[in-house]
């Protein structure tokens, strides 16, 4: 079967392998396939199910839920896409923060730890974190290590290309253009602008990821093996790409509050990405008509979801069967299909 992609962010490369897996004649369109534009580019790559979402939108847990348990194997597959199993670690700074973290803490189900248990697991945090819970189930990627071992497996099958009318496409059509989607459907996905930065230091600071608020700041901090620490990230609902003086401060105030050896690093870089937000929140996964499907929307979670999305667009392009997963992420939902 011939079935064209529209998008090679990590949604849709992770679509286009899954069909090429499945022996389908897949081509995915980019107008920048190795581009920076996407989300992915920024990503932190925290395969967080609990921490980042299941609080605020309960129904996508059992959607979040399957992608991470699809992950190991995915990323064995993938090759090295620095796949780290080694938990998050929330914590508290003042009193406020941990009045507003117990409540998501006692949702996940986590045990609260002491400051000094805290630091126990993590001996670089300021000695002035209160308290702290493990999160052993979440895991970390390097989003742009994946996006490289997806584009890997569809070599040859990505095409350099704008769509930008879906009537010129042939066959089934997956649209997977992330924040592009909306012009090309109608659908309702909005830009959700994200600052993040990269820290550059010695290895080893950092044993987990850190997740945490600092004076009502949040803020994470993602350690990758070379050193790099990812700083992240704000949530605004704006579509602009300035880096701001006040985003870059919240963030720098948050993670040096919380581990005060981070002031060592270099700043390596500072970028500004867009979530593709829904009204819900929560993804669009499904048929818009008779030849398109779509797969965008994936807003925070679209790393963690990559797995899941591709395997669920795959099904319902290769056997016309929707799982019942999906029926809670339709288009029909926003009266679009
Ligand atoms: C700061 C920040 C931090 C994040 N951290 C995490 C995290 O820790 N964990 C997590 O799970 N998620 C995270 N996310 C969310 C995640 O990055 C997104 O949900 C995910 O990238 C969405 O994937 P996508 O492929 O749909 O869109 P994108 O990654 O944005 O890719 C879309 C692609 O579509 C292409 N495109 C657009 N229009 C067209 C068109 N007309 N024709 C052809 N191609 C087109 C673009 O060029 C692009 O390559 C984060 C996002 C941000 C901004």
């Amino acid at each position: 079967m011939r079935v064209a992609v529209v998008g090679g962010g990590i949604i849709g490369l992770a679509i286009g392998r899954e069909l090429l897996r499945r022996n389908a004649d897949v081509t995915v369109y980019d107008p920048a396939p190795a581009g920076t534009g996407g989300a992915w580019h920024v990503a932190a790559g925290m395969l967080a199910p609990g921490g980042e979402s299941a609080f605020e939108f309960p129904f996508l847990e059992p959607l979040l839920a399957a992608s991470n348990e699809l992950w190991p194997a995915f990323a064995d597959e993938l090759g090295d896409v620095g796949y780290d199993d080694a938990g998050t670690l929330s914590v508290a700074l003042t009193a406020d923060d941990l009045a507003e973290a117990r409540r998501e803490w006692a949702h996940q189900k986590l045990t609260t730890l002491t400051g000094s248990q805290a630091r126990d697991l993590e001996p670089a945090l300021s000695p002035r974190v209160r308290a702290g819970a493990f999160a052993p189930t979440e895991r970390q990627v390097d989003p742009r290590k994946v996006v490289a071992a997806l584009r890997r497996a569809l070599n040859g099958r990505i095409v350099r290309r704008n769509i930008s009318n879906l009537s010129e496409m042939e066959g089934r059509v997956i649209v997977a253009a992330g924040c592009g989607t909306a012009t090309l459907t109608g659908l309702p996905i909005r830009l959700v602008k994200g600052q993040i930065l990269r820290l550059r230091g010695e290895p080893g600071l950092l044993k987990h990821v850190v997740d945490g608020a600092a004076d009502g700041r949040h803020v994470y901090l993602v350690p990758r093996a070379d050193g790099e620490v990812v700083v992240g990230a704000t949530q605004e609902e704006r579509s602009d790409r300035a880096i701001t003086a006040g985003g870059v401060h919240d963030l720098l105030r948050a993670a040096l509050d919380l581990v005060p050896g981070l002031s060592e690093h270099e700043i390596a870089e500072w970028t500004v990405g867009h979530r593709p937000g829904t009204p819900d929140n929560a993804p669009i996964i499904g048929a818009l008509n008779d030849r398109v499907i779509v797969a965008a929307g994936h807003h925070r979670n679209g790393v963690l979801l990559a797995p899941i999305t591709a395997r669920l667009v795959a099904d319902l392009v290769l056997t016309g069967a929707a799982d019942p997963l999906i029926d809670a992420f339709t288009p029909g939902r926003f009266g679009c299909a």
